[in-house]
């Protein structure tokens, strides 16, 4: 335990993040470094409960040994730290920095107290122990002969490829992109994680222990699935779940509205080419954007206008705000439902003085020009009503408003897989188009093809993603081997 008495005598802090408006002028990444007695300090108010919720299924998905980093971290012991955050987390340098921490929502102390600052102590291990050197190739002593192909480069086809690596396979990523890293690369944008500096240090070291990756490999376009499965003893697809929600109202073709992921690809691939001096990608420079969805995609969206110079930023949400404590039907441990402050919020909130987020905003109809080209958008206000348990949305009479707009961005999720493969292979689909493999085999219909991530369990987190891919990996060795040692 760390400091028997420092929940009491410390209060919680979070690294801080540069000043907003300083910060919209570049793509760096927002967060700033601490010293070290910072961290001691909040390690020191882990209480190492009987029950660490945080590490269990309610908090971690990797189930992280937080109590015991946490300890490590107090007594100054960083490599050991190290150690033990590696034997669950392939990549804590990518869930220290986005992932929304269920563990803090389950943490015992914020039953009454705010929580251990746990993801802040994650990354600050990991990057210390880059700077450090502790972290340097180390490929399979044995070999097994065995080869496995996974598709998609994204964190589930990492980790699978890592943790197979490591049982002494010999790995090939296909990735359809230029670029290795899936939504790591060209869906979180590079302010909140750092492309060259962070994904692809990772990506290089799986490179140094072994692993082969290929990009420009559409699997079931230009590599064909069939070849693959027959140069590999076993495959596992990690595709992830690209196809976009849609907005078919009328005006959807107008010249302006693009999904997110158009928006925010291109803008990362700008970046990393030429640091948007190419113009290959949509500008939102001196425009009106309305970005219709909430989530890390909206955020992500805002953040991004913003640094374009946009002239102005809204954001529609079709729900109601969410109260700013957990409601009774929301307790401790699950994941806590509240009004929360992101960092493009917190942007546009510095740069236009208000939140940019509108609640309970139905659209109904893009505007446009006599040339195709996105004015606007109308739309109605709902109220949601509770009958019975189920929530039913009604329109506002007489709400119609018409928004000035030129650019919206549709962030409003994703629906599986897209149907490439899903043709190709004959791979059985659920209710919700993904791939169907059960939570734990993560045996697809197909023989000797496992499935992982999003592509299997919908639209989620990087931590899930590498908590999937761990789980497939040692299904696949399993599978292989006829045993596993894998976790
Ligand atoms: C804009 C945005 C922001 C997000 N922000 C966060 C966040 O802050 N925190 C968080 O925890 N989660 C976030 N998420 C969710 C998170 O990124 C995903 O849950 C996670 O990346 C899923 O990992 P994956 O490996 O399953 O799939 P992906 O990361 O989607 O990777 C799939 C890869 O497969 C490739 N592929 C697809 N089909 C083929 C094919 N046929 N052949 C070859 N390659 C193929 C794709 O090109 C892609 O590279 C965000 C998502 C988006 C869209
Ligand atoms: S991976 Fe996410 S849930 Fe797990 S310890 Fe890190 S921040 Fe918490």
């Amino acid at each position: 335990m760390g400091k028997p008495t420092g929940f009491m005598e410390f209060k919680r802090e979070t690294i801080p993040y540069r000043d907003p408006l300083l910060r919209i002028h570049d793509y760096d990444e927002f967060q700033v470094n601490v010293d070290e007695q910072f961290l001691k300090t909040q390690g020191a108010r882990c209480m190492d409960c009987g029950v660490p919720f945080c590490q269990s299924a309610t908090g971690c998905p990797v189930d992280n040994l937080i109590p015991e980093w946490n300890d490590l971290v107090y007594k100054g012991r960083w490599r050991e730290a190290l150690d033990r955050l590696h034997k669950t987390n392939n990549f804590p340098e990518f869930t220290g920095r986005v992932c929304p921490a269920p563990c803090e929502n389950a943490c015992v102390l914020g039953i009454h107290e705010p929580p251990v600052t746990i993801k802040n102590i994650e990354v600050s291990i990991i990057d210390r122990g880059w700077e450090e050197g502790w972290i340097s190739p180390k490929p399979p002593t044995k070999r097994t002969g065995k080869k496995v192909a996974v598709v998609g480069s994204g964190p589930a086809g990492l980790a699978a490829a890592d943790q197979l690596n490591k049982a002494g396979h010999q790995v090939t990523v296909y990735e359809r992109d230029d670029r290795i890293g899936g939504l790591l690369m060209y869906g979180i944008p590079n302010m909140k994680l750092e492309k060259e500096r962070v994904v692809e240090r990772r990506v290089d070291l799986m490179k140094a222990e072994g692993i082969e990756f290929v990009t420009g490999a559409h699997i079931g376009v230009n590599v064909q699935m069939e070849d693959l499965r027959k140069d590999n003893d076993a495959v596992v697809l990690a595709v992830g779940a690209t196809k976009p929600r849609d907005l078919p109202i009328p005006g959807r073709d107008l010249d302006g509205v693009y999904f997110a992921m158009q928006f925010l690809k291109a803008n990362t691939k700008s970046l990393l080419d030429s640091e948007l001096k190419d113009g290959n990608y949509i500008s939102a420079e001196g425009k009106d954007v309305i970005v219709i969805g909430g989530g890390d995609t909206g955020t992500d969206c805002l953040g991004t206008s913003i640094r374009h110079g946009a002239k102005s930023v809204v954001n529609f949400e079709l729900l109601p705000q969410p109260p700013k404590q957990r409601a009774s039907d929301n307790p401790w441990p699950q994941w806590a439902r509240i009004f929360r402050v992101d960092y493009g919020h917190q942007e546009a909130e510095a740069k236009f003085g208000h939140d940019p987020r509108t609640y309970c905003v139905l659209s109904k109809e893009f505007i446009g020009d006599d040339k195709g080209n996105l004015t606007g958008i109308r739309t109605v206000n709902v109220e949601w009503k509770n009958d019975d348990g189920r929530w039913n949305m009604q329109e506002v009479p007489g709400s119609d408003k018409v928004w000035k707009a030129d650019l919206i961005l549709l962030a409003m999720g994703f629906l599986g897989p897209e149907e490439t493969l899903v043709e190709k292979l004959g791979m059985e689909t659920d209710q919700r188009s993904n791939f169907k493999a059960e939570y734990g085999r993560f045996a697809t219909n197909v023989d000797g093809v496992f499935a992982a991530g999003d592509c299997r369990r919908g639209q989620s987190l990087i931590v899930w993603a590498i908590n999937e891919g761990r789980g497939a990996a040692r299904e696949c060795d399993r599978f292989l081997m006829g045993k596993t040692e894998l976790p």
